[in-house]
């Protein structure tokens, strides 16, 4: 098979419920009315061979195994480290979401809570509960220096944002890297480097082999003493058990905790109850299904007129 035909169903793979898959397929629908987008559990074994294109949500690879002649994964999620995983192997072209929308809510999240870090609540929060009556010296946020891991779509919307407050900004990255009014790091070395000029250290990476436990022990303690962290992007890109340490340890101030090994954070887990931890249930930047309907939408159109996939991930880099 060559090009898609017009005719040609696109499977919708997710392992969401039923109403938000419902949802999803009704603002695909109506951004691509064209198209022919139905549940994968729907599809008949005819339909299941002619789909070339699956838009999916987090989907079980199971379902996408159903599919002989599937050649192209359009996520709506921005993190694909599981699609890398179980599509390593194959010769899928593989799409992640890319939204402006996205980068500006996230760049919004990491502004607000840099603020809350910033300004210091949690301390100011917990004088409250104490009925202590004592001012923080205040501190300029030119004086703050916010270092971002990951200097992507996301990264280098955050910087903007943080810029915009007048912090100072230093970013990291993989390959070397430019961004306005932004000092940048990247590999190995520019990373201990841009660790040791850090008050708030905001986690923005994908999640990879090379990402993986990379905020260990080691690079926690390269910090300067007092420095606090936010981790928007995954939570096994941090080793658990040197962040409950250092944290413990009073080596780092605070963490902003967004996303986690296991989600939802189960009761029991350290986190929910640590003094020095502010709990969030993944919630930094939901993708908009309007948004990335209209995107995802664009992307179909121009492979059905050119034949051209808007593939966006390296599977082997993994992301
Ligand atoms: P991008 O792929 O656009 O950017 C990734 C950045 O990380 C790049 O700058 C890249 O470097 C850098 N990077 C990757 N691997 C390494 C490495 N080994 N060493 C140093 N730098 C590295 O991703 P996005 O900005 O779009 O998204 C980042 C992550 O945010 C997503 O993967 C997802 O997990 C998470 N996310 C979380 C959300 C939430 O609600 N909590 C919502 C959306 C996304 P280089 O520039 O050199 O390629």
């Amino acid at each position: 098979m060559s090009a898609l035909t017009p005719i040609s169903p696109i499977a919708f793979v997710s392992q969401a419920g039923a109403s938000e898959v419902q949802q999803w397929i009704s603002a695909l629908q109506a951004a691509m009315p064209e198209e022919r987008i139905l549940p994968c559990e729907q599809l008949d074994a005819d339909q299941l061979a002619q789909c070339r294109v699956a838009i999916v949500a987090n989907p079980d690879p199971a379902q996408l195994k159903r599919m002989p002649n599937l050649l192209w994964v359009h996520s709506v999620w921005a993190g694909v480290e599981r699609l890398v995983a179980d599509l390593g192997q194959s010769d899928l072209q593989l799409t992640r979401l890319v939204d402006p929308r996205l980068a500006a809510t996230m760049a919004e999240a990491v502004l607000a809570w840099t603020l809350y870090l910033h300004r210091d609540m949690p301390l100011y929060a917990r004088r409250q509960r104490e009925h202590h009556w004592e001012a923080q010296p205040y501190v300029l946020p030119e004086q703050r220096r916010v270092s971002l891991l990951g200097l992507g779509a996301l990264g280098e919307a955050a910087a903007a944002a943080l810029r915009q407050a007048r912090f100072a900004v230093n970013g990291w990255s993989r390959s070397a890297r430019e961004a306005e009014g932004v000092q940048t790091f990247h590999g190995p070395a520019g990373l201990a480097q841009m660790l040791a000029q850090t008050d708030i250290l905001v986690c923005l990476l994908p999640l990879t082999a090379e990402t993986r436990g990379l905020i260990d022990a080691a690079h926690l303690a390269m910090l300067p003493p007092q420095a606090q962290l936010i981790n928007f992007a995954r939570g096994p890109i941090i080793d658990d058990a040197a962040l409950k340490a250092a944290l413990d340890a009073g080596q780092l101030r605070h963490a902003v905790l967004d996303v986690f090994a296991v989600e939802p954070l189960p009761p029991a887990a350290w986190p929910w109850s640590h003094p020095a931890v502010t709990v969030l249930p993944h919630c930094s930047a939901p993708t908009d299904r309007q948004t990335a309907s209209a995107i995802v939408a664009a992307n179909i159109r121009r492979y059905r007129h050119s034949g051209e996939i808007a593939a966006n991930v390296d599977l082997r880099r993994g992301y």
